[in-house]
């Protein structure tokens, strides 16, 4: 019999949806024509990027001037982070000071510290138990230099949802640009660019079932942002670089169903979510990371004392079942998440972290799966952990 498999690792990457794959089928196929071509064939690829880039921005409420689209959620922060930095950097003559926070995804935080390293001044927030950044430390942290603040919307460890609004609100209020990394957050929240004081946003499409190696930056209308590096003059000269018509169009269909659905699987999700959570906890000495109710519907992240995530996600694995853990191995052993640190936890509870991240496809029957595979598993590590109470 074929083993159950079970993904509870949406956080990481979600399946590409059937209706996006066939949206894009034609034109990896027949419909090969280059966008930039004069003839029938290009001018077809060129309408159907222009139809996509406009079903993009009605799911964000902009405008489809305003959509940029990218090789993912990497290269969009990398974009509005460094593309605002030398432009502002040029216009002033100096090198002025940004605000993030210490648990932002790799691809904001190492382009911070890239930053830093060239001379320009950044600070990165702290953040409180439930890695929640408080708008306050925002207000404290601002300076007559301060030309960008970048926070993301939603974290990928931990689901905690930070208060963009309310930071977008200080940001405009005092001039500065604000940027945020909502890739974990499109498709997963409501997000109306209408209302949000947003001027740079990040999204990738395969974290809301669309195909990987594409994304798009939403630029607000007048936001300076210099590109990157030179080419043609694709994407208004900010992102050159033939496009991925067919990712293009997997990312809008992608995008135009999530959004569409977002309610009822938002509800589904939840319910799913909080059973979830329920059982972890009810196994002992098991604590939750991340915020209590101000968390993306699909995010579970917990600690087991005593056990090594890495031994569970080996144990989990064996079973079927695609998990992760809040570290990273580097060199063989494993280091604790920054955003786990960031939090307060101690090295030995952050290195027993467990992410579970659910999405389209899930059902009661996974969840009840991974019960019948952890609690044992995690009675066996527990016996084995020297660090276990009664334990030699
Ligand atoms: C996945 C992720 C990224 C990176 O996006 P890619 O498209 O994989 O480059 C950036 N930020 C967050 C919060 C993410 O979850």
């Amino acid at each position: 019999m074929q083993k159950r498999q079970v993904y509870l690792d949406h956080g990481a990457t979600s399946p590409l949806r059937e209706e996006a794959f066939e949206a894009m089928l034609p034109y990896l196929q027949d419909k090969y024509g280059n966008p930039s071509s004069m003839h029938s064939s290009g001018r077809d690829a060129r309408h159907a990027v222009e139809r996509a880039r406009e079903q993009t921005a009605l799911a964000l409420g902009a405008e489809p001037d305003e959509i940029f689209f990218t090789s993912g959620g990497t290269e969009a922060n990398n974009i509005a982070i460094k593309g605002t930095a030398k432009r502002t950097a040029r216009a002033r003559k100096k090198k002025g000071h940004l605000v993030t926070s210490s648990v932002e995804h790799h691809a904001v935080l190492n382009v911070c510290k890239e930053l830093a390293d060239e001379g320009f001044q950044v600070t990165f927030l702290p953040v409180d138990r439930y890695g929640l950044v408080s708008v306050e430390s925002v207000k404290r942290a601002l300076t007559p230099e301060t030309f960008l603040i970048s926070i993301m919307t939603a974290n990928n460890e931990v689901g905690t949802i930070e208060p963009v609004a309310e930071i977008g609100a200080l940001a405009r209020e005092r001039g500065i640009l604000f940027h945020t990394d909502a890739v974990q957050a499109v498709g997963q929240l409501p997000i109306d660019l209408r209302d949000l004081k947003v001027d740079l946003l990040s999204l990738s499409a395969h974290k809301f079932n669309g195909p990987k190696g594409v994304g798009a930056l939403y630029v607000r209308r007048g936001t300076p942002v210099e590109p990157l590096y030179g080419g043609g003059g694709q994407e208004r000269g900010l992102r050159p670089g033939t496009e991925n018509v067919a990712g293009i169009i997997g990312l809008a269909r992608a995008l135009e169903l999530a959004v569409e659905e977002l309610p009822e699987k938002t509800r589904w999700l939840q319910a799913l979510r909080d059973r979830l959570i329920e059982g972890l906890l009810g196994m002992g000495d098991v604590v939750l990371n991340g915020h209590p109710s101000s968390r993306l519907p699909g995010n579970v992240n917990v600690s087991f004392n005593y056990i090594e995530g890495e031994a569970l996600l080996l144990g989990l694995d064996l079973e079927g079942i695609a998990a992760s853990s809040g570290s990273a191995c580097t060199s063989g052993s494993p280091e604790p998440s920054h955003v786990l640190l960031a939090m307060g936890l101690d090295h030995q509870i952050a290195r027993g972290s467990l992410r579970l991240t659910l999405g389209r496809g899930n059902s009661d029957a996974d969840v009840d799966y991974l019960f019948t595979v952890l609690s044992p598993l995690v009675k066996r590590l527990r016996k084995m952990s020297a660090l276990y109470p009664g334990q030699g």
